[in-house]
């Protein structure tokens, strides 16, 4: 008998972004930046920084396993009931567990160039999927999405904004396609960078709840709030939907330092008004940039930018890495021409631009 099954087999691994000290050790070179993460330039602001630090002497306790502080911090900022909120260790873990409990058995539905972590989670729990193609500008097919579902649909993943590529669906077209997603399918909302979209039309889905039972917000510590490397992020869902995924959960999911530097965060808004600002600006900066250089980029509502490249995005990848930029390759998208490259301070937006022209002589 074969050790693992076809699911495993096939199954590629999630490709990270290049860490700084990796390239810096295989070149021998120092003073790199990356811009391949989606990580905040600015860190992690002050209010989270202070909890590390005054919860660092409790390390050798475990954490709340309920993480009752942070679940009650959550449910306060965005004004939903306390109980349907569940924390877990980066919104990665939450679309895990959500494709181990309700999807076998059944089938799952997601974007083309949605983000690739859906795919790999649903494979590794064996559950069959859908893959519905984007239109022009990579625009996902909502209308599509819902129709794909049938009555074995489990689940549907969807990114808004999305990531790779930035695309974002407006409030009317997102709460159409909440109504159009047959009742007993649970919608997966992916909000990572929602802080990130200024649209005017630009809307939550925590504010659209009421449009069907079966929907799950996911949210994360990783991006705006600027705590990647700590693993927290958080689901917004009906009591129901939770108490299956408590049975799943491991216990202690989310450290005690993580718990209660997110409860911090979610406090300093500050923090997270200018981490907005800085990304804004980066963003109209590197859009410009490109356009100057003769590169298209996607309209993006989040902290990166899709940048199409005239020879393939791993040769600039590679290129770019020499001048000591970290930027991200597509290959497990099949964007072959494109690059993704996350937003950052001014300065490391000008070090992008200049590495990026060198690659194009
Ligand atoms: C970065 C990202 C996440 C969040 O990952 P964490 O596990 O919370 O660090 C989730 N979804 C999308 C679309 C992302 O880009």
């Amino acid at each position: 008998m074969a050790l693992v099954g076809k699911n495993i087999e096939s199954l590629k691994p999630y490709q990270a972004g290049k860490p700084i000290e990796e390239l810096e050790r295989e070149l021998g070179i120092t003073g790199s930046i990356k811009l391949a993460s989606n990580e905040n330039p600015l860190g992690a602001g002050e209010l989270a920084l202070a909890a590390i630090h005054e919860h660092a002497a409790q390390a050798h306790i475990y954490p709340d396993a309920g993480a009752y502080n942070l679940r009650a911090a959550v449910a306060s900022h965005f004004d939903v009931p306390p109980d349907e909120v569940i924390t877990a260790n980066g919104s990665n873990e939450l679309l895990t567990m959500l494709a181990r409990t309700f999807g076998p058995g059944g089938n799952a539905v997601i974007s083309q160039y949605g983000f690739v972590a859906y795919r790999i989670v649903l494979q590794a729990a064996g559950i069959p999927l859908t893959e519905v193609p984007t239109r022009a500008g990579f625009v996902q097919d909502l209308d599509a999405i819902a129709a794909a579902c049938d009555a074995n649909t489990k689940l549907v993943y969807l990114a808004n904004p999305n990531n790779p590529t930035g695309v974002y669906a407006n409030g009317a077209e997102l709460r159409a396609f909440l109504a159009a997603v047959p009742e007993h399918v649970i919608v997966v909302l992916d909000e990572a960078y929602v802080e990130y979209a200024q649209a005017d039309d630009y809307e939550s889905a925590l504010a659209m709840r009421d449009v069907r039972d079966l929907l799950v917000v996911c949210r994360t510590f990783s991006k705006c709030y600027g705590l990647a490397g700590l693993r927290v992020g958080f689901g917004v869902a009906p009591p129901s939907l939770i108490d299956y995924m408590n049975r799943i959960r491991e216990p202690f999911n989310t450290s005690l330092i993580a718990q209660a530097a997110a409860a911090a965060a979610l406090r300093d808004t500050d923090h997270i008004r200018r981490s907005v600002e800085v990304n804004e600006a980066a963003r109209a900066v590197l859009t410009e940039g490109c356009a100057a250089l003769g590169l298209e980029t996607i309209p993006s509502q989040t902290n990166f930018l899709l940048v199409r490249t005239p020879r393939p995005g791993v040769e600039v990848y590679d290129a770019m890495l020499r001048e000591g930029v970290i930027v991200r390759p597509l290959v497990p998208y099949a964007l072959h021409d494109w690059v993704r490259i996350s937003l950052g301070t001014p300065e490391q937006m000008q070090r992008c631009l200049d590495a990026l022209k060198k690659t194009l002589v």
